[in-house]
């Protein structure tokens, strides 16, 4: 008898896992408490792969022989007590689908700067002539690129905590920890340590042979190091430290392992020293896979920022705006203002998760003239920072926010929209909130 797969909701990684276990002989059914998006529920009706949607049934569920969970579904959600109850074994797509496949995984994960440091990663394979699969957390699920696999050289996925969560046997050749703040947390009762965790699961079933990349300026990660088991090499990178494998100051940007090469960190595309962190470690990878030092440099410097991250749009009468709607939580702003090199007028504002401003508080008396909020409620950002800027409008919608923004702003300053929140007070997503930001800016 087949043996029977159901799948734990119906997004792009639900989805992608029910067409890969449909492809590899199994007896699948796809599950999702609410809605599906109109073509996941399409491409499963036209493989002929039964689901449903509104509820978990029980008795459509517990009959599996394992349960793909996708990374949305929560923990605590109480069908998950059920299958455990019943003793079925759950896993992650990401697990599911490296069964099907032994080519090579680069694998990133992190709490900030995942989708960054893996696009520029890909970019730098692409330049190397290597077909990579990119994808996980982003873009395409891992399962469908191990479906669909076009003679990829190698995969590079970027990861979550969640898909981490339930991995089992999944091994990446070179798994990289961008970084470990404080995010997410109610999922893993309010433990950064059991966040930290999850994210170091990457490394856990790596060999002598592989390679594990970290950050050796992160206190979490430090500290987490010392009480894991880590059998692939270690390799840090670090803003700090130069006994590292790889270390930047203001100036240079050094890699010492395995074959050493140096720029200077002004030559980097990316701007910040985040991202400056995430450069060291693309690096890393590329000096790992043996990519010739020129194809890594030029990539590092020619690489454009990704979408909504940092993202420069124009200027308009010498004010430069920046699109950085990405940034939703407070650590990722505190890098957007760090790399601010001329007077901002900071847009900020959202659906806050939570957020303990205090600590922008140093870097916005730095960098900050103005204060544009855009929020439903403002008022924990009001009380905040208005002590420390001279001018703090509230604003509630985009357009208000540029206008705004732009009246306050001098030939030479930035406007910067680095929302700190989550947008579904006011937008649809970030992508939504970024999108609407670089409307308004070219209407000006
Ligand atoms: P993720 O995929 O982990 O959410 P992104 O690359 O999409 O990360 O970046 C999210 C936000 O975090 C952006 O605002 C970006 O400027 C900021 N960021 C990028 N890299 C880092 C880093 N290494 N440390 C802190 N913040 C970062």
């Amino acid at each position: 008898m087949k043996e029977r797969i159901v799948i734990l909701g119906g997004g792009e990684s639900g989805t992608g896992a029910a067409l890969l276990a449909q492809q590899q002989g199994y007896d699948v059914f796809l599950s999702d408490f609410g809605k599906l998006k109109e073509s996941h529920a399409e491409v499963l009706k036209l493989n002929g792969i039964d689901f449903e949607t509104g509820s978990h049934t029980a008795d459509k569920i517990l009959n599996a022989d394992w349960i793909i969970k996708s990374p949305g579904i929560p923990k605590k959600a109480a069908i998950i007590n059920q299958i455990k109850e019943a003793g079925i074994p759950i896993i992650s797509e990401i697990e599911f689908a490296s069964k099907f496949t032994d080519k090579k995984i680069i694998a990133i994960t992190g709490s900030n700067g995942k989708t960054t440091t893996t696009s520029l990663i890909a970019f730098m394979l692409e330049r190397a002539d290597l077909k990579v699969g990119l994808g996980g957390n982003i873009g395409h699920s891992f399962a469908k690129m191990v479906m669909n696999d076009q003679d990829y050289d190698l995969y590079v996925l970027e990861l979550s905590s969640f898909q981490l969560d339930d991995i089992d046997t999944f091994k990446p050749y070179v798994s990289i920890l961008l970084n470990i703040t404080p995010d997410h947390l109610d999922e893993y009762d309010y433990d950064i340590k059991k966040y930290g965790q999850a994210k170091l699961r990457i490394a856990k079933n790596q060999t002598e042979e592989d390679y594990f990349i970290f950050n050796a300026d992160d206190e979490i990660t430090s500290e987490l190091l010392k009480e894991t088991n880590i059998k692939a090499q270690k390799l840090g990178f670090s803003l700090i430290d130069e006994k590292q494998a790889a270390f930047a100051d203001d100036i240079n940007f050094n890699i010492n392992h395995p074959d050493k090469f140096n720029m200077t960190v002004e030559e980097l595309a990316l701007n910040g020293k985040h991202n400056v962190s995430n450069s060291l470690a693309a690096a890393m990878n590329g000096n790992i896979l043996k990519l010739r030092k020129s194809i890594i440099k030029d990539s590092l410097m020619e690489f454009d920022a990704v979408e909504h991250r940092l993202e420069s749009v124009i200027s308009v009468h010498g004010i430069e705006f920046i699109n950085d709607s990405k940034a939703t939580n407070v650590n990722s702003v505190f890098y957007a203002l760090q790399s601010m090199k001329t007077p901002t007028i900071w847009i900020v504002g959202g659906k806050d998760k939570g957020n303990n401003y205090e600590e922008l508080i140093p870097m916005v008396k730095k960098k900050v003239k103005a204060i544009v909020c855009l929020g439903l409620d403002n008022s924990k950002i009001v009380e905040t920072f208005s002590p420390f800027v001279d001018q703090i409008i509230e604003t509630n919608n985009m357009k208000d926010a540029v206008n705004t923004a732009y009246l306050l702003g001098k030939n030479g300053e930035t406007v910067l929209l680095s929302p700190a929140c989550a947008s579904f007070d006011l937008f649809e997503s970030y992508e939504h909130r970024g999108k609407l930001f670089k409307e308004e800016v070219h209407k000006l």
